[in-house]
């Protein structure tokens, strides 16, 4: 099944390049996790997981949605706000958006409505989401305009990374479109145009590559406008770096059965993602908002007491299962695994409080 997909996606890309010239990273990342028949999100129901790809923060501990949930409960409460929209982007099997809720419900006298939104553009995906939401009232939307005027709180766990990006290369003193071309039945990437607005940074040596997110910015910029009107936060959390000069190099990577792979290879059943760029989004954002961190996910998940709940779990409990709690604790927070890795960061108006586990 997995080489029928491969092929059959592989011979549509051929097609366009053959009737079009090279394409863009974007268009060549929006096709193999997108296109409807063969795409990577639109098919495969096990990409996050144990058992998928990728495992993602929700996926390995409800504690990660827990603390999460009473991060935003302190906040709700702080900034006194009880009426809200809650909406997550992007939430693969909605086990976050789950885990959060039924951390809502277990507060006693809670007094806070919540309105829950998912933004999730894979019907397949969506359908599992309303499986696994089936104990509560959540909403799905199309368009992130479609959220009533409220308080709205956003969540972007792996949301960002999965979003297509484009690439510049340089060569001789100059940055060049990076594209998508075809030789001998192979793909891979050759230099286009040069750029008619020429980056400042230094094109030296040949074969630098700067990334451009247009479709984070678009995004963003709504999110940004709903905040700014109705007050509101997001936060992120995702795999990224604040060095410059880290980030000035090729951020995209495919990961199949968690291994890293070609983007060239199994197109369609390999996720394709990049590193979410902290310093651009910071750089990018209007002066009326709050930034918080970005921290690593060790820092916030310690301050927000990870430890003290790990321990909570495990107590009067067997081995086995406290050996399988603390291999949990340890894939959330270790620096090996998702603790350094994975930044978070807070967005919000000015007049929301200021979220806890930030310092
Ligand atoms: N947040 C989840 C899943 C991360 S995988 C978790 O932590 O487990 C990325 C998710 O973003 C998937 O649900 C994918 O279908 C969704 N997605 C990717 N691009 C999208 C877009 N442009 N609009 C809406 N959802 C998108």
């Amino acid at each position: 099944m997995r080489n029928i997909v491969n092929e059959k996606l592989k011979n549509k890309i051929k097609n366009m390049i053959i009737n079009q010239g090279p394409i863009d990273l974007s268009m060549f990342m929006e096709i193999c996790l997108h296109d409807n028949d063969f795409g990577y999100y639109s098919l495969n129901n096990q990409v996050v997981g144990g058992k998928g790809d990728f495992i993602t923060a929700p996926e390995i501990s409800q504690v990660f949605g827990e603390l999460i949930a009473l991060n935003l409960f302190d906040n709700f409460k702080n900034s006194k706000i009880n009426k809200i929209n809650l909406v997550e982007l992007g939430p693969g099997k909605g086990t976050l958006m789950n885990d959060i809720l039924s951390t809502f419900d277990k507060i006693k006298n809670n007094n806070i409505s919540i309105n829950s939104l998912l933004f999730e553009k894979s019907n397949h995906l969506k359908s599992l989401q309303e499986k696994n939401l089936l104990n509560h009232q959540c909403k799905w939307i199309k368009n992130i305009n479609e959220i009533p005027n409220l308080p709205t709180y956003f969540i972007a766990n792996e949301f960002f990374d999965a979003l297509p990006i484009n690439q510049a290369i340089s060569k001789g003193g100059l940055w060049h479109e990076r594209k998508i071309d075809l030789k001998d039945d192979n793909l891979f990437f050759s230099s286009g145009k040069k750029l008619s607005n020429q980056p400042k940074e230094n094109p030296y040596p040949d074969g630098r590559i700067l990334e451009e997110r247009l479709e984070t910015k678009n995004i963003l910029k709504i999110i940004l406008e709903i905040i700014l009107k109705n007050e509101g936060s997001l936060l992120i959390i995702d795999y990224g770096q604040t060095n410059d000069k880290i980030l000035n190099s090729n951020s995209i990577q495919s990961i199949k059965d968690h291994q890293v792979s070609s983007i060239f290879e199994n197109l369609g059943t390999t996720d394709i993602s990049s590193w979410v760029n902290f310093s651009d989004i910071i750089k990018s954002l209007p002066k009326n908002i709050n930034i918080q961190g970005p921290i690593t996910q060790r820092e916030y998940l310690i301050n927000l007491g990870i430890q003290e709940r790990f321990e909570k779990l495990g107590k009067n409990k067997s081995s086995l299962i406290r050996r399988s709690l603390f291999a949990d604790f340890e894939r959330l927070v270790s620096n090996s695994y998702m603790g350094q890795a994975f930044k978070v960061m807070v967005l919000s108006s000015k007049k929301l409080s200021k979220f806890t586990g930030f310092n």
